[in-house]
């Protein structure tokens, strides 16, 4: 089945009980039991419920998975899979990293004895070198938040398979509309739900995906004793917005080109970030590992100040000013600020986070009408 089929119809089916076309809201905590263990598969909204076991298995179905969990964000999704590891053991991370995930490799779990590396995964070689015995994860976001790098997943997966390792992916930036990394050998998929496959900047929600049935069981295990569930509600929206997720990626595919391609050209713009581009390092692995660039693409300023940034921060009417991603509509952020704030100013200008890059989540409007926007604010 090709991929805007699947997103209309993964994971549901019509009511049993009623035939509603849509899965009905389960807005309930609990289900009653004829006697002591004789119930119909429910017992409690933190251990299953109905609407978020469809948006569960819809999601699994999409990134050609089998299990999927959804959790109250994307860093509780990020959190259970640490939560998977002990005091001593190591995870290999990319050094370009959304900014919570850092703060929460960093500021939470090296508190329990996790050993985090993070390393320029572009290079394979320096992820090999930081592999040893305790070696137990691989962690890879790509393409990354927000330079816009492309890691090899397959590679990736070669090197965690040799170490005896998981590899995890956070796709939230392609989403199985561009990317299946369990394809490409990964072992966990994480997603923000909260970006593309909700799609309305309604929800915050995270998910994970895995193939493996052991491993899906200290997944839902996890889910379900620490307990950061998501709710009935969000997941009915998070359901809605799926049946879209197809043609909205190719409208942001299509808008994110035009876009990038405009800003390569004015004068003002110093570099621009999109893995579109031939000149891009990654290119011939996007190329491979995506079937389409995506509406996320950053550039920074030949003036590269704080206070220019903010003057075309500032400046677009259509571009709103605001944290997230992913959304319809088109958004533009200040990462060294904003996202990227809790990343000590050292270590983000190492990774290309200067002053005046400017990241932008290209919606679904027309483009001539964006880069109209754009151009006002540019000048
Ligand atoms: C937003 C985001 C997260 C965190 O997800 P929340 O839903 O905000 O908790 C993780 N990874 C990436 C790439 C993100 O963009």
């Amino acid at each position: 089945m090709k991929f805007g089929t699947k997103a209309v119809h993964a994971g549901v089916a019509p009511d049993p009980t009623t035939g509603a076309i849509m899965t009905p809201i389960y807005q309930t905590s609990t289900y009653v039991q004829a006697a002591p263990g004789d119930h119909k598969g429910y017992e409690y909204s933190r251990t299953g419920n109905p609407t978020r076991n469809a948006l569960e298995n819809a999601i699994a179905e999409l990134e050609n998975g089998k299990y999927g969990a959804c959790f109250g964000s994307g860093m509780a999704a990020i959190d259970c899979v640490i939560k998977m590891l002990k005091p001593g053991d190591e995870v290999i991370s990319t050094n370009d990293l959304y900014g919570g995930t850092y703060r929460l490799f960093t500021k939470i779990y090296e508190g329990f004895g996790i050993k985090f590396h993070f390393v320029p995964m572009g290079d394979l070689e320096s992820v090999k070198t930081k592999v040893n015995a305790n070696t137990k994860l691989i962690w890879v976001e790509t393409p990354t938040n927000p330079m816009m790098n492309i890691i090899d997943i397959e590679a990736m997966a070669k090197i965690a398979k040799a170490a005896g390792a998981l590899l995890a992916v956070d796709n939230t930036f392609a989403t199985p509309a561009l990317q299946q990394p369990l394809d490409l050998g990964a072992d966990i998929i994480m997603h923000s739900v909260t970006k593309y496959l909700g799609g309305h900047s309604d929800v915050v929600m995270g998910a994970l995906v895995v193939k493996d049935k052991a491993l899906s069981e200290r997944m839902y295990f996890i889910q379900n004793s620490s307990g950061a569930v998501c709710g009935p509600m969000d997941s009915f929206l998070v359901l809605r917005g799926l049946k879209t997720l197809s043609i909205r990626m190719k409208q942001h595919c299509i808008n994110g080109k035009e876009i990038a391609n405009f800003l390569k050209d004015h004068p003002k713009v110093d570099k621009v970030y999109w893995p579109g581009f031939e000149s891009h390092p990654n290119h011939e692995v996007a190329k491979k590992q995506m079937s389409g660039f995506g509406g996320m693409v950053s550039f920074t300023l030949k003036e590269n100040t704080i206070a220019a940034a903010t003057k075309v921060l500032s400046g677009t009417h259509l571009f709103s000013l605001a944290e997230s991603l992913g959304g319809v509509e088109s958004l533009l952020g200040h990462p060294a600020s904003m996202t990227h704030a809790s990343i000590p100013k050292e270590e983000r200008e190492k990774t290309g986070v200067v002053d005046s890059l400017i990241r932008l989540s290209i919606g679904i409007e027309d483009a001539e009408d964006l880069i109209d926007d754009l151009k006002k604010a540019l000048a």
